[in-house]
């Protein structure tokens, strides 16, 4: 029910204004590497020394064009940096379509592919790659769509997809053909009964159905979990089919369980991290304080000490 209403508060435009119109957090600070490129890029260069990254510019739910453009210019001049300052090999980019315009009134695909395919082409011709995030159920065939329409030139092109989701072993099965790169996790979004899984239990039990799909099939798997139980699933499935740490990758969130992140790496585990930069953080954030009341009573009591 918190997770519920902390989702809720998540879309409201008033509490967004409130909360966004502050300082830049250090408790925010924890899940959000800054705002700026250079915030980006520095916390690229630290985390690079043993793991692997992918960098998202926060911005979602874009309501006009030039926000849309904006978004896909910031990804450009990222991309040129970390191709020039030799960090490519070691970071892909992440991308909210509907950051992209995806949610817009008119021509919303349309312009949400294009967008997608200039990130693209800049990924290519940095060196690297991109996956496309997952955002709520009423957009998975949409977005799933957009991703096929993009690996037709990039066939790299990675998709994301939510263990929460009823319909989510049969996509594993659709995507996990060879050359395909699918992140797993088990979805940040609040949705009804009528397609999702709601209970932990039942959402653990699909995740682990839907990675021995990925990891039986020719596909890259980037498992992307914090749950200790799960991450040695993936091992064991990993293990199983024959996967060595270069056939498959763990994923984790900035800021969340970094010992883990790096006590994995040091095993000799490809290991990914997901870092969020940018000034349209507060979604996101709220996303992250809604898994887990701990973030969200140390945020209340941040909040009121100001
Ligand atoms: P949980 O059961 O939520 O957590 C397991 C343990 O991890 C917790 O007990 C706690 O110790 C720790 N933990 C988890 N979250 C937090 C937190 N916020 N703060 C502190 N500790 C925490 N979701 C989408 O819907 N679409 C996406 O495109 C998407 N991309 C993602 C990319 C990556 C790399 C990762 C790691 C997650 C992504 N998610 C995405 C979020 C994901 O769906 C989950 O909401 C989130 O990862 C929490 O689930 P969990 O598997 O870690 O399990």
């Amino acid at each position: 029910m918190l997770r519920t209403a902390v989702l809720a508060a998540a879309r409201s435009p008033l509490v967004r204004r409130v909360v966004e119109s502050g300082p830049f957090d250090p408790l925010v600070g924890r899940f959000v590497a800054g705002t700026r490129d250079d915030d980006a890029v520095a916390a690229v260069r630290r985390l690079a020394t043993d793991r692997y990254i992918t960098v998202d510019h926060l911005g979602e739910d874009t309501t006009d064009r030039a926000q849309a453009d904006g978004i896909v210019a910031a990804y450009l001049r990222l991309l040129v940096r970390l191709a020039d300052e030799g960090l490519a090999h070691r970071t892909e980019v992440s991308v909210k379509l509907s950051a992209l315009g995806q949610r817009l009134p008119v021509d919303a695909d349309k312009i949400a592919l294009d967008a997608a395919r200039q990130v693209c082409a800049a990924a290519g011709a940095a060196g690297t790659t991109v996956t496309v995030d997952m955002e709520d159920h009423t957009t998975t065939d949409r977005t799933l769509q957009t991703v096929r329409d993009l690996r037709v030139d990039f066939p790299w092109t990675g998709a994301v997809l939510q263990s929460q989701l009823r319909r989510t072993e049969a996509d594993c099965r659709d995507l996990s053909g060879p050359g395909s790169r699918v992140r797993l996790c088990k979805g940040a979004y609040d949705e009804p009964a009528s397609v999702a899984f709601r209970t932990a239990h039942e959402v653990d039990r699909s995740f682990v159905r839907c990675l021995r799909v990925l990891m039986e099939g020719r596909g890259l798997p980037m498992v992307a979990t914090h749950d200790p139980r799960l991450v040695e699933i993936a091992r064991v499935l990993a293990a199983r089919n024959d996967r060595g740490p270069a056939d498959w990758e763990l994923q984790m969130l900035y800021g969340v369980r970094p010992r883990a992140q790096t006590e994995l790496a040091a095993e000799g585990l490809r290991m990914r991290v997901y870092l969020p930069y940018g000034t349209e953080w507060f979604g996101y954030f709220m996303r992250r304080l809604g898994e887990r009341p701990a973030n969200l009573a140390f945020f209340a009591r941040a909040l009121l000490t100001r």
